[in-house]
């Protein structure tokens, strides 16, 4: 115990919500095991992640924060811009993860008057210059990578074969040598694969080289969920990836999960209450995530979807992409007076982590984003899934077709980031509550997702504590630094 006390991380994260929260979570779930964590962060970051750094802050654990200046300008960034979700155009994305190299001459001082030095940096996935400092000051660095084995396995065979080359974007191909026979189209490949720009390209490329030449990787997942790619990634990375997840569950009771993200936007009590008058297992939740940019006319093809169920349902309108004219259409329709008591529209950021544990919810409809998608795993709940760009049509393959836990809407192609979208809907309501009722009915199909589900959330939850394979991988991960 006395040797780990003398350890020290450094930990930094990237700015998008479903980067930067649970990298938080890592540095607590560290903390937790008596690591000293040191958090590199931006100033609207840490403003605008305030109540999961102040949490973090308060739980008395060994963690603490550096605050450094960020450069805007440079980069093409305009002020403030701190994080993806508060980009006025999404094709920021890159001039962002580069202008996190801003940090990166504080970071080398900083540890330049560190007695001793850190004893290893975790950074994420997203970031290149920490390779530059770990290899200046030989700290071994870790790369945190968000997402699961499923998704670094149909990566790594679909960078081997190359097996989308020359493929059509609509014609489907399948992935080789997986487990699972998995089809995609090349629209629904990773931006690895599938970014329009060279320059996005070369980014990924470097990324791609970056982590390969990293002392490991920790992943957000726990092996038992995908046991066969979780073996076949720790071979990959002779035995130097740690699966330490469900990171969400690090918060313990419900007053650490309320402030994990952002503000809520919503009276929490309120919310419970309204939770608290729904029958069990009734309440289907809708959330796209933190980054995602739909089209107004989709989204009101989802409210409507929503309504026509005939379920309860929370459904989080996200803020910041031409809100105003969905906001618009529903006070003009006058849509939460005719689902009065049985809807709940929440517009910007919604307690999610709080929302997926209450008994009440029988169904999530998720973008698949990685957080959302192991969130809702951990909370034992079968899942509609729309997946929208990035590996969330990986994740679709895997709640759909893997663990059966997930009822697509049928979406078959990426939302283009970046393009002035067409206005098209890709998902009509029918479709939406079609998938919705499959999820929430009582056929025997529903009935035995719902049980599938429910195990795997027990399963989440016995991977973390003493003794689960998570625990131990974590353990592990500290062993190996200590070494
Ligand atoms: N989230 C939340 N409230 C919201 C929207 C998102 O708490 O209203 C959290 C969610 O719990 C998850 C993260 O933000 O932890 C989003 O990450 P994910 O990988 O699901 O999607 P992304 O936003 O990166 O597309």
């Amino acid at each position: 115990q006395e040797a780990i006390e003398q350890l020290h991380f450094l930990v930094i994260p990237f700015g998008s919500p479903g980067h930067y929260i649970p990298t938080i979570d890592l540095a607590k779930l560290l903390a937790q095991h008596g690591v000293r964590v040191t958090i590199v962060t931006t100033p609207v970051n840490a403003h605008k992640f305030g109540s999961i750094l102040d949490e973090a802050i308060q739980s008395g654990l060994p963690i603490s924060f550096l605050e450094f200046p960020f450069s805007y300008k440079e980069f093409g960034l305009p002020e403030g811009c701190e994080s993806v979700d508060d980009l006025p155009d999404i094709g920021l994305g890159g001039a962002l993860m580069e202008a996190f190299t801003s940090q990166q001459k504080q970071v080398e001082q900083y540890i330049e008057n560190l007695n001793p030095r850190p004893s290893c940096m975790i950074s994420d996935m997203f970031l290149l210059w920490p390779a530059e400092v770990a290899k200046k000051f030989h700290i071994p660095r870790i790369i945190f990578d968000g997402m699961n084995c499923f998704t670094q396995m149909c990566n790594h065979v679909l960078y081997l074969s190359k097996v989308y080359e020359g493929v059509s974007e609509s014609d489907s191909f399948v992935l080789p040598g997986l487990p699972d026979r998995i089809e995609l189209t090349r629209s629904q490949l990773s931006f690895a694969f599938n970014s329009g720009s060279m320059d996005a390209k070369d980014y990924y490329e470097r990324l791609r080289i970056s982590e390969s030449e990293a002392f490991g990787v920790v992943i957000n997942s726990f092996e038992e969920l995908e046991q066969e790619y979780a073996d076949a990634y720790q071979k990959l990375k002779k035995d130097k990836a740690w699966c330490v997840g469900p990171l969400s569950l690090c918060h313990k009771d419900a007053s650490q999960k309320v402030q994990r993200g952002n503000k809520s936007s919503i009276n929490e009590n309120y919310c419970t209450k309204w939770l608290d008058s729904q029958e069990n297992n009734s309440v289907i939740y809708a959330c796209l995530g933190s980054i995602t940019r739909i089209e107004p006319a989709q989204l009101i093809e989802l409210g409507l979807g929503l309504e026509s169920s005939k379920r309860p349902f929370i459904w989080v309108v996200r803020a910041g992409h031409k809100t105003e004219k969905i906001v618009k259409w529903i006070d003009e329709e006058g849509f939460e007076e005719r689902i009065k008591g049985r809807g709940l529209v929440i517009r910007g950021w919604a307690p999610q982590v709080l929302i997926l544990s209450h008994p009440a919810i029988g169904g999530f409809l998720t973008h698949c984003g990685w957080n959302s998608a192991l969130e809702g795993i951990s909370a034992g709940i079968p899942m509609v899934t729309w997946p929208q760009f990035q590996e969330q049509f990986y994740n679709e393959k895997l709640l759909v077709q893997i663990l059966r836990i997930g009822i697509s809407v049928g979406a078959q192609n990426v939302v283009h980031l970046g393009e002035e979208e067409k206005s098209g809907v890709v998902v009509t309501s029918a479709e939406f509550t079609k998938a919705i009722e499959m999820v929430l009915g009582d056929e025997n199909e529903s009935e035995d997702r719902r049980k599938r589900a429910k195990k795997l959330g027990k399963m989440a939850n016995e991977a973390i504590e003493q003794g689960g394979s998570s625990y131990r991988n974590i353990t592990r991960l500290i062993q190996v630094i200590r070494d």
